[in-house]
């Protein structure tokens, strides 16, 4: 083949092959197209001969919009279950509050707005209060959190008054020769003087400030054993203190039993006495929840 000819069938073999590769046709000799969302469309007119492509399009916008709305109807449904649940529990609980009112009006005679004034089943003593100004020596001024026992002390001072003792832990804020106080001080006659609020913390026990009350006692004799006055005194304070934090006699300890201390002296040398004295109080507590 001489080299013209060889070049200008070739040439025209290779615009045919260009054509070809620039318009591919499928087995139906339909042209393909390069945009995939077109070509779906094609598929469907395949699949659905006759129907126009508009018609595809609606059906399948239809097909969306219900599966939308089948969807919506589901979250909808179960919204629904959520609030028939919690209004049940709503009706549930107003019911039996309204249930429980009516059995305490009716056991007692006081009405709804004391009930919850009447918690604590023990009458509050006669307390004189006289707070010790916040200073870092005696009330530090810290929440009191939670309280699980109370502690018994003794002054450690014979003959010295309620009064007297408290004046002592008031000036310690300007002496600073140690931290010591107590929630409340019971003087020799029986009188309570309180000098740190009950939601703050005394320095009183050692690793246990943040979790107690604590009650100093006065006292006359020699031996640290408590007046009679004082004694009484101390009973109805326990009980009282003991219906606050819904606690019993076994939770009332002396400081010597946190720690080892020898405070209240008498009650840590006579035992025998500590426990009457415990007795005393859960017999006092008795007596009143009875009446
Ligand atoms: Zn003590």
């Amino acid at each position: 083949m001489p080299a013209a000819q060889y070049t200008s069938a070739h040439k025209r073999q290779q615009t045919a092959d260009d054509r070809r590769r620039r318009r591919p046709a499928d087995s139906r000799g339909r042209q393909h197209t390069a945009d995939p969302q077109a070509r779906r469309t094609s598929a469907k007119i395949m699949r659905y001969p006759g129907r126009p492509v508009q018609s595809i399009k609606r059906r399948r916008a239809r097909r969306r919009r219900a599966l939308f709305y089948r969807a919506l109807a589901l979250v909808l449904f179960l919204l629904f279950l959520v609030g028939v649940f919690k209004l049940t529990g709503l009706v549930y609980r107003s019911a039996r509050s309204w249930i429980q009112s009516r059995e305490v009006s009716s056991v007692g005679s006081k009405n709804d707005t004391d009930v919850q004034e009447a918690e604590n089943p023990f009458p509050k003593p006669d307390i004189t209060v006289s707070l010790l100004e916040v200073n870092r020596y005696s009330r530090p001024g810290t929440t009191l959190k939670k309280v699980k026992n109370i502690f018994v002390h003794y002054t450690a001072n014979q003959g010295t008054s309620a009064e007297q003792n408290r004046s002592y832990f008031a000036n310690l804020a300007e002496t600073g020769e140690r931290s010591a106080s107590a929630h409340f001080v019971i003087g020799y006659n029986g009188e309570i003087l309180q000098c740190i609020p009950l939601n703050e913390e005394a320095y009183a026990v050692k690793g246990r400030n943040d979790d107690s009350v604590s009650i100093e006692c006065c006292y006359l004799s020699a031996d640290g054993s408590f007046t009679s006055s004082t004694r009484a005194s101390l009973v109805e304070l326990l009980a009282w203190l003991c219906g606050e934090y819904d606690l019993t006699a076994e939770d009332i300890l002396r400081h010597y039993d946190a720690g080892g201390k020898k405070c209240p002296l008498y009650y840590v040398e006579n035992e025998d006495e500590w426990y009457r004295l415990l007795d005393e109080v859960s017999q006092y507590m008795e007596a009143a929840a009875a009446e």
